[in-house]
C-alpha cells in the first residue's frame, strides 16, 4: 500500500477498504508516515467525507491502536460522559466526582483544548502536579480504588486519537462529523464502559453550528456505540453563548469547585445535574431522573462530591491545597473590563468570539506545540437576557501579555450586544436522543 496513492484516492472522492484504513492508522501511529501526510489525508476526509463502513473501520482502527480496558470485575456500573467541545464547558470537572460519589465508576479519558474550545486536560493540569498521562495499570487501579480517574490518552489508550486530535487542531480539520465521531467514540470505547452520555454542543461556539448537523453527529455516535454494545444517550445543548461564567483553565477549576460546594452558575449546575442524572439512570443506580437528581444533590450537600475530587486529584499527583483554597491557582496580572455602552438587555453573548478571544489571551493553542497560559481567561459578567446599565461590566479579560490582550480585544470587543430587547434566551437543553 502507498500512503500518497491513498491520499490521492480520497482527494478524488474514492473510498477505502477496511484493511487500507487499518494500515493508514498504523503507519501514522507507528511513526512510519509523517505528520504532513496524515494532515493531507485528514483534509481530504474533511472535504470528501467517509461512508458508514469506512467510519466503522476508522473508529475500530483508532480504538485498537492501544489497549481496551476491561472493568467487568468491578461491581459498580462503568459510565462516562463526553462533550464535543465548547466555550466555558468545564462540566466534566464537577460532574465526574459527583457521579462517582453516587456509586458509578467513571473512567474518564478527556482531550485538550481544540481550536477555540477548552479541554478538560488543560484545565486539570492547572492543579500543580496533576498527572493526566497515565499508563493503563495506573488508570485501572485508580478506577478500582476511587471509582474515578481523569486522564488523557496515553501511548497505550487510543494513542491514534491523541496524535490525530492534535494534528487536526493545527490543520483546520476539527469540524468534520466523521472525524469527531471516531475521535470521541474510539477513546470512550477503549475505557471499557457500559454506557456513555454525550453532550453534543450546538451553536456558534461549537463545532456543529446547526441543530441538523448536531443531530447527525449524535445519531452516528449512538450507532457506533450500539454496534459496540455500549448504550449511548446524546444531549444536544446550546453553545451559542459560553456555558457558566468562566472561560479559561485555572478559572474553570475554580468554577467547578464552586459547583461541588453547592454554588456555581445556574446554567452550568443545571447541565451537570441533567447529564449526571442520565449517567446514574444508565448505570442502574437510580430508577429515574428525579431520584438521580436528589442523590446528586445529597452528594454535593454532604461534601462527598468535593472530597471525591480532592481524593482523585491527590491520587493523580495534584496538590489538594489549591482545591481547598482555589485562590492559590494561577491568576493573570491584569484585568481589562469591557463595559456596557448603554442601558438595555443583553441580546447576544457570542461563544465563538469569546472562545477565540480567550485563546488569543493564551488559554488555548495556535499550534500543537504551544503551551497554554493557565491564569488567563475571560469572565462573562452578563449573559443573554440579563438587564444591564451603562457602565456595567460585560466581559472581564484576565491577561498577562499586552500584545495578546490587543489581539483578544479584536474578538471580545463586539462579542456582547446590548439592545432594547426583548432577548431570545436560548434553551440550554435542545434535545435528547437515545
Ligand atoms: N472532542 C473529541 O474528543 N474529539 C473531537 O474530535 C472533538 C471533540
Amino acid at each position: 500500500m502507498n500512503f500518497v496513492a491513498l491520499i490521492e484516492r480520497k482527494r478524488d472522492g474514492g473510498a477505502f477498504a477496511p484493511d487500507e484504513i487499518r494500515w493508514l492508522i498504523e503507519e501514522y501511529t507507528e511513526g512510519r508516515a509523517p505528520d504532513y501526510q496524515m494532515a493531507a489525508l485528514l483534509m481530504a476526509i474533511f472535504l470528501k467525507g467517509i461512508d458508514g463502513e469506512e467510519l466503522g473501520a476508522w473508529t475500530h482502527a483508532m480504538l485498537t491502536s492501544g489497549k481496551i480496558l476491561d472493568f467487568s470485575h468491578l461491581a459498580a456500573p462503568k459510565i462516562d460522559k463526553h462533550s464535543t467541545g465548547g466555550v466555558g464547558d468545564g462540566v466534566s470537572i464537577s460532574l465526574a466526582p459527583i457521579v462517582a460519589a453516587c456509586g458509578v465508576a467513571v473512567p474518564m479519558i478527556s482531550g485538550r483544548g481544540l481550536g477555540h474550545t477548552g479541554g478538560t486536560l488543560d484545565k486539570l493540569e492547572t492543579i500543580p502536579g496533576f498527572r493526566t498521562r497515565l499508563e493503563p495499570g495506573e488508570f485501572r487501579s485508580l478506577v478500582e480504588r476511587h471509582g474515578l480517574v481523569l486522564a488523557g490518552q496515553s501511548d497505550s489508550i487510543a494513542p491514534a486519537d491523541g496524535m490525530i486530535y492534535a494534528l487536526r487542531d493545527a490543520t483546520g480539520t476539527v469540524p468534520s462529523i466523521p472525524l469527531i465521531a471516531s475521535s470521541i467514540m474510539s477513546k470512550k470505547l477503549a475505557e471499557g464502559i457500559e454506557g456513555l452520555v454525550l453532550d453534543v454542543k450546538v451553536g456558534r461556539g461549537a463545532f456543529m453550528k446547526y441543530i441538523e448537523e448536531a443531530r447527525e453527529l449524535a445519531e452516528i455516535m449512538i450507532g457506533i456505540g450500539r454496534s459496540n454494545g455500549t448504550r449511548v444517550t446524546a444531549f444536544l445543548t446550546d453553545m451559542s453563548q459560553p456555558l457558566g461564567r468562566e472561560v479559561g483553565n485555572a478559572s474553570e477549576i475554580r468554577e467547578s469547585v464552586d459547583v461541588l460546594k453547592g454554588g456555581g452558575p445556574r446554567d452550568l449546575v443545571e447541565l451537570v445535574l441533567a447529564l449526571g442524572s442520565e449517567m446514574l439512570v444508565l448505570g442502574g443506580v437510580e430508577p429515574n431522573e428525579a431520584t438521580a437528581r436528589d442523590r446528586m444533590q445529597k452528594a454535593i450537600d454532604s461534601g462527598a462530591a468535593f472530597e471525591k475530587l480532592v481524593e482523585v486529584a491527590e491520587a493523580q499527583g495534584g496538590d489538594p491545597r489549591v482545591l481547598e483554597d482555589p485562590s492559590l491557582l494561577a491568576t493573570a496580572k491584569g484585568d481589562y473590563v469591557i463595559e456596557a455602552e448603554r442601558d438595555g438587555v443583553v441580546t447576544k453573548c457570542d461563544a465563538l468570539d469569546v472562545g477565540v478571544a480567550a485563546m488569543r489571551l493564551g488559554a488555548g493553542r495556535a499550534t500543537k506545540e504551544d503551551a497554554i497560559d493557565p491564569g488567563v481567561g475571560i469572565t462573562v459578567e452578563a449573559k443573554v437576557g440579563d438587564e444591564v446599565s451603562r457602565g456595567d461590566p460585560l466581559l472581564r479579560l484576565r491577561w498577562n501579555e499586552e500584545l495578546r490582550l490587543t489581539a483578544a480585544l479584536a474578538f471580545a470587543g463586539n462579542a456582547v450586544i446590548v439592545e432594547d430587547g426583548p432577548a431570545r434566551v436560548p434553551d440550554l437543553i435542545m434535545a435528547v436522543r437515545r
